[in-house]
């Protein structure tokens, strides 16, 4: 053999190697290490180059066509190997990144107002769309507007029954108190209207918190209330009652019968108590209404001379009917909720079913 043909056979056992090598190679970077393995000055190839000196100098050109031809043949290899590994890496990434659109989202726990809230806003719109003007007022209150104002004087037997959280400080040597209900905004919203100058119609809905040193199953010493008042000329029972069926129907999202029971309460005078046919039973007799038939919801009445006088309007000229009802004791009946303790434990469990 001489040495051009051992020269070829070497370049041909170099080229098989190097295509099994190319093809076998598991990534770019392998293959790029091949490359230079191969291809590189100081590859393989050139290496055999070297021993080109030992030719006759007719031999040395086809040797150098041989390396050339098997070069170009290898870069082609390489190139179409490159290729394939691209698509292949292509094809991982796309496949990891890949997002699977049928897949529930994440979702984000939603906070939702407290049921007595939403008792308190639903209510409020609904006085709101009859055209009552909303007022608030201070939750830490003077005797004066909680009781006197109100027609109940120091000795009177409803200052005991309300079971007052009275406070240490005073304001110009009047005792302060936790209001034990909403009926003070009533004298506030009067003096403002009257002191502005105004006169009547006067219509307002006070919602808020109230006090009471009392806890049991059906107490809780705070809890919320709605007052509503109308003063105006030739205002009468039928007003009070007409509003009341109106408000109750709206609120609890049915035609519900209504019942006024006499009663007494010293900021009104006549008083009833009123009645709802049970929304339970219809009116059948239940466990909830003790088989009567009927729930008492609130108290009512047309609002006493003596609480209009002490706020200066003219009783000879106007009239006026009030109500008060317990927010949480409404809430309960619509939702059918036994315990009235549930809406201050923040059980997130009752919380999230009670969720808008
Ligand atoms: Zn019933």
């Amino acid at each position: 053999m001489s040495d051009i043909d051992a020269m070829i056979a070497q370049l041909e056992s170099i080229r098989q190697q190097a295509q099994q090598d190319f093809a076998a190679a598991a990534d770019s970077e392998v293959l790029t290490a091949l490359k230079v393995k191969y291809l590189g000055k100081k590859g393989e190839l050139t290496g055999v180059l070297k021993g080109v000196g030992g030719l006759s100098v007719e031999d040395r050109p086809r040797i150098g066509q041989v390396v050339n031809t098997i070069k170009a043949e290898l870069e082609q290899v390489i190139e179409a190997r490159a290729a394939e590994l691209g698509a292949q890496a292509d094809a991982a990434r796309i496949h990891a990144e890949r997002i699977d659109v049928s897949l529930p989202g994440r979702v984000m726990p939603r906070g939702a107002l407290h049921p007595v809230q939403q008792g308190l806003d639903e209510m409020t719109a609904i006085f709101d769309r009859m055209g009552f003007m909303i007022a608030e007022g201070p939750e830490i209150e003077t005797e004066f507007h909680n009781f006197d104002a109100l027609n109940i004087p120091p000795e009177h037997p409803a200052r005991a029954m309300h079971d007052t959280f009275f406070l240490r400080d005073t304001e110009n040597g009047e005792p302060m108190l936790l209001r034990t209900h909403t009926s003070p905004v009533q004298i506030r919203a009067m003096q403002r209207f009257v002191g502005d100058g105004h006169e009547p119609p006067l219509a307002v809905v006070a919602p808020g918190r109230v006090y009471r040193c009392d806890s049991d199953v059906t107490h809780s010493p705070m809890f919320h209330q709605v007052e509503v008042f109308k003063v105006d000329r030739d205002v009468s029972m039928a007003h009070l009652k007409g509003v009341l069926q109106y408000f109750l129907s709206a609120y609890f999202e049915q035609e519900v019968p209504i019942r006024l029971r006499p009663h007494y309460f010293p900021f009104t005078e006549p008083s009833a108590e009123v009645d709802i046919g049970c929304v339970f039973c219809a009116g059948k007799g239940c466990r909830i209404c003790k088989g009567s038939g009927w729930i008492e919801v609130l108290g009512s009445g047309m609002i006493h001379p003596n609480v209009l006088k002490s706020v200066n309007i003219d009783t000879s000229i106007y009239s006026g009917f009030a109500f008060g009802l317990g927010v949480e004791r409404l809430v309960m009946l619509k939702h059918g909720i036994p315990d009235l303790r549930l809406f201050f434990e923040n059980d997130v469990r009752f919380l999230r079913r009670m969720g808008a």
